[in-house]
């Protein structure tokens, strides 16, 4: 882990589902809209794609005779010694940024085994006409100028956090401490020392639609 390492904390609790870090994804990178049919859900589209690198997914849950609305936006989570890098067949098609750990495909990500890629929390998206393979950057571009990422800039309620790394695992427990006094299930999802974006949920994963898959990795289904 380099020192500069940057992280993001995704602070579910504050999430209001009104996508603006998705149409901030959208904009900064110059991803088109898509042709979206309405399946009776607030989500929209229904999944990630090679032009949607960021997606607020959403559940409608009843527990604890409560119905609850569960929203958390779903991204690449940078991992600290990423699978998609070492299983790339393309010699110079992902790589790990030094200063800031983002993990970034480069216009040689390009593959005919693109199944084999092994991401533990199936992100990335292959163009079909292209057979590039794209996913979120980290805003890399911004973030080596000084600014946040777009979505962090675009959040209006804290729910989406970036900074130092060490920072961000501070506040993931403070905050989840501060959670749980009103969310007993409250906890952090993946191992801190694996991703680089944490994810503070309210409730059970399986609520938000999730499942461990066998490389004990949260994973939507
Ligand atoms: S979440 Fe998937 S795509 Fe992102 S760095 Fe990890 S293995 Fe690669
Ligand atoms: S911008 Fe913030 S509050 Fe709005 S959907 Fe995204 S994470 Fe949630």
């Amino acid at each position: 882990m380099k020192e500069m390492s940057k992280a993001f904390l995704i602070d579910t609790s504050k999430c209001i589902a009104c996508k603006a870090c998705q149409v901030a994804c959208k904009q900064w990178n110059g991803l088109p809209a898509e042709k979206t049919t309405n399946v009776g859900s607030h989500q929209n589209p229904q999944d990630l794609s090679a032009v949607t690198w960021t997606l607020v997914r959403m559940s409608e849950v009843e527990t604890d005779g409560e119905l609850k609305w569960l929203f958390l936006k779903d991204q690449c989570r940078h991992c600290e010694d990423p699978p998609c890098l070492m299983n790339s067949s393309v010699p110079g098609s992902v790589y790990k940024d030094e200063d800031t750990g983002a993990v970034v495909y480069t216009k040689k990500s390009k593959y005919e085994d693109f199944d084999n890629l092994g991401c533990p929390h199936n992100i990335p998206r292959q163009d079909k006409n292209t057979g590039q393979v794209l996913k979120c950057t980290m805003c890399m571009d911004r973030v080596k100028n000084g600014m946040l990422p777009a979505c962090v800039k675009a959040c209006p309620t804290g729910a989406v956090n970036f900074g130092d790394r060490e920072e961000m695992q501070v506040l993931a427990k403070d905050r989840l401490n501060a959670v749980k006094t009103t969310h007993k299930d409250a906890f952090l999802m993946d191992d801190m020392e694996d991703v680089s974006v944490f994810y503070l949920l309210t409730e059970k994963e399986e609520l938000y639609g999730m499942v461990r898959n066998s490389m004990g990795a949260s994973v939507f289904v």
